[in-house]
């Protein structure tokens, strides 16, 4: 049996944890929090070089996404290599989910949200809403995927989500003191970032930062919408 970690982050994508969550995974594990990544495809299709193969591409991006993951002292990256733009609503990967949330009984589940309007990367918006279904009631019911329980995999409350990419923010997080490492991190994901054509990483990271800490006391921050699960 695996050791349990207080959050585990759910992306469709290698990188996508790093944009949406990096400065707060990177907080976590200064205080000693375990934190997992459970990361659905491998991002076969995110390029716009016409020479790529996707195969490869995938290895890239793993190995991009395993040094981001060790920079922020994370413990495990778990890939399910799905297909990139190719993640459904089915209760096979539901169950995918499942299992992870039992294995790795975490107090906060991160994920992108589904509800963000218009335009959105499908496979975020399946991720958002299958994850939020597994979460409640899959996870914590006996009876959902009895097959589970057979194998050891008891049924599991998480107490709080965190939705990156939200249109609706009821909770920023700081990250004044971890914006580098969340720089940093990003900086692993090479084929990425090039793309992205942004001359000053940081100084862009920073603005946006900023903006995500508005009306609050920190000064850097990175947006969620929160959700508290009752008992
Ligand atoms: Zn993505």
């Amino acid at each position: 049996m695996k050791p349990s970690a207080e959050a585990l982050v759910i992306a469709a994508h290698p990188d996508d944890a790093e944009f949406g969550a990096a400065g707060t995974v990177a907080r976590w594990t200064r205080e000693g929090k375990q934190v997992v990544y459970l990361v659905c495809t491998s991002g076969e299709k995110g390029t716009a070089d016409r020479t790529m193969e996707p195969l490869r591409l995938a290895g890239i991006r793993e190995g991009e996404q395993e040094a981001a993951a060790r920079l922020l002292g994370v413990r495990e990256v778990e890939f399910l290599r799905l297909p990139d733009q190719g993640l459904e609503d089915t209760p096979e990967f539901r169950k995918m989910i499942v299992r992870a949330i039992r294995t790795y009984r975490p107090v906060t589940v991160v994920t992108s949200d589904p509800y963000r309007r218009y335009i959105w990367h499908r496979d975020h918006r399946i991720i958002g809403q299958v994850t939020l279904d597994a979460v409640f009631p899959f996870a914590r019911d006996h009876l959902a995927y009895p097959d589970l329980l057979d194998e050891g995999l008891e049924p599991h409350k998480v107490r709080e989500m965190l939705l990156f990419g939200s249109e609706d923010v009821n909770f920023r997080s700081d990250i004044t003191a971890t914006l580098d490492m969340k720089v940093a991190a990003l900086r692993c994901h090479e084929s990425q970032i090039r793309e992205l054509g942004k001359n000053d990483l940081k100084a862009w990271v920073r603005e946006w930062s900023c903006s995500m800490a508005e009306g609050t006391e920190c000064e850097l921050a990175e947006a969620f919408h929160r959700i508290e699960i009752a008992r």
